[in-house]
């Protein structure tokens, strides 16, 4: 009995057009084409080991079931796959065939998604060329990892998320993890150090790293090029997508269409999905509603601005890798001078350096004021509060937190005055807020010390020469 194996493949088609949703139809058997019927053994042709795979996975029991009902109880099926550089690497129910000949798939209308040698599909950048195996480059960036990502009140709640997300992926709660905060805040950071972290402990599953500009242009060039249904196979089997910056879609409701699928596929398969975006997820403006609701399924954890120790800790982090040594007073300088951001903490830092090298000057705390000042864009030329207790508190030998007691010691009540005094002078805060700072006193007790400050100052020689010393320690020159 000889049968025609088109005949063959159409009639299984007909059965399985029956058992799947048109989009899977579309998208898992329109592209396969049938190669030959030898011996019972009907080979099929699949674009690509992506696409057999996903078959085996999911379609296998469909498969059996029609190929057993068209050739009967022996009848079999073999997968040819069109495979960059012809690499064969068998597995179990199926013989693949290896070929050269891309030719039997030149019209078909769906590109070949992992094809990435092939003449047409979308050659998406990140596939790694060349391999036996279909493998995505991560785009991780492995600077960005959690052991240089440091720990402070200001992340904690995110950064503990994203450990349990990388330990068990797709089986926690926190589905999509959503971390959001201002810019140079540690998003980015965060979010490799978990696809990082994920690679460490699963390196069979594919994570990948990609912002959401990026996202936008690779499904503009798919529209353009007739080959959304590529863009979309290649998202969804990522068992880890890493979206960054999703509030670039705003606007965009295409991309958020498409991205709303691969969303609902990843999430009902258990995939993990990590997002940033620098506002919370209510602000989100122009992102449809059905968008905005999946992203609150999951966890939403804020970045907050980083308190002092944790940007001491960060600098003095960056300097031991970076292998300097700065003079403590000046890593502290700039941990108190600069206090919205860790982009610019860090830019201040490397600035410093570049400044002492080219001119060849030692790395002093007057060069940090110097360069605070001309270099470092946005930071408030305005000292802070902080700074100047630190400053008043160093200079009379006094522990801070005295200074921020509510202790009468004459000493003390004598710092705590210079303290606020300069707190008025030198800077905008109110003085409610320059007394909260200063053990909780109220507007009254501010002004109070600094007009006996200034009376100070007036009679008596020596508490001059104590203000004028902190004046010089305090100013940005
Ligand atoms: P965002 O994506 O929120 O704008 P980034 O992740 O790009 O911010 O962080 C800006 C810079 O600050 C990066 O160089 C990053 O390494 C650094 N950074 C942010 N948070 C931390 C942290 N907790 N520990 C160490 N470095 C950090
Ligand atoms: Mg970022």
């Amino acid at each position: 009995m000889n049968k025609d194996f088109n005949q063959v493949w159409q009639n299984c088609l007909a059965v399985i057009k029956d058992n799947v949703s048109l989009q899977s139809f579309k998208t898992w058997f329109d592209p396969i084409a049938p190669v030959k019927l030898a011996n019972n053994v009907l080979t099929i042709q699949v674009p690509s080991q992506f696409f057999y795979e996903w078959l085996e996975e999911h379609y296998i029991t469909l498969l059996r079931k029609t190929i057993k009902k068209e050739l009967g109880t022996e009848g079999k099926l073999e997968y040819s796959i069109i495979m960059e550089n012809g690499v064969n690497n068998p597995k179990p129910y199926t013989v693949r065939i290896p070929t050269t000949n891309r030719q039997a798939l030149k019209n078909d209308p769906v590109a070949v998604p992992m094809d990435v040698n092939g003449e047409k599909g979308i050659r998406n950048p990140f596939i790694i060329p060349g391999l036996k195996k279909v493998k995505i480059d991560s785009q991780l960036n492995p600077n960005y990892s959690f052991e240089s990502f440091i720990e402070g009140d200001c992340n904690r709640l995110a950064r503990s998320a994203g450990y349990a997300v990388s330990k068990n992926p797709g089986g926690t709660a926190f589905n999509p993890l959503l971390i959001y905060g201002g810019v140079g805040l540690g998003k980015t950071h965060l979010v490799h150090s978990i696809g990082i972290e994920i690679k460490n402990n699963h390196p069979s599953k594919t994570v990948l790293y990609v912002s959401s500009e990026k996202f936008t242009h690779q499904f503009i060039d798919a529209v353009r090029n007739n080959n959304q249904n590529d863009f979309i196979h290649f998202y969804q089997m990522i068992d880890v997508l890493i979206i960054d910056d999703v509030q670039f879609f705003s606007g965009k409701e295409k991309t958020q269409d498409v991205f709303f699928h691969i969303f609902n596929h990843l999430h009902q398969t258990g995939k993990q999905l990590i997002l940033t975006s620098d506002k919370a997820p209510v602000e989100l403006q122009g992102m449809e509603q059905r968008l905005l609701s999946r992203f609150k399924w999951g966890l939403s954890a804020d970045l907050q601005n980083p308190e002092l120790e944790t940007r001491i800790a960060i600098l003095e982090t960056k300097m031991y890798n970076e292998g300097l040594d700065l003079p403590k007073e000046v890593v502290e300088y700039l941990a108190y001078s600069i206090t919205t951001n860790i982009r610019e903490l860090e830019g201040a830092l490397i600035s410093l350096l570049a400044q002492s090298s080219l001119n060849k000057k030692a790395i002093t705390l007057d060069l940090a004021k110097q360069m605070i000042d001309k270099f470092v864009k946005n930071t408030a030329r305005e000292v802070s509060i902080d700074y100047i207790q630190k400053v008043v508190c160093d200079y009379f030998d006094l522990p801070i937190e005295l200074l921020k007691s509510k202790t009468r010691k004459r000493e003390v009540v004598q710092a705590r005055q210079i303290a606020m005094y300069f707190a008025k002078k030198m800077t905008k805060s109110s003085l409610a807020n320059i007394g909260m700072h200063c053990g909780g006193k109220d507007h009254a007790t501010v002004l109070h010390a600094c007009k006996t400050v200034n009376n100070l100052i007036d009679t008596d020689k020596r508490f001059r020469g104590y203000v004028s010393d902190l004046e010089k320690k305090i100013s940005i020159q």
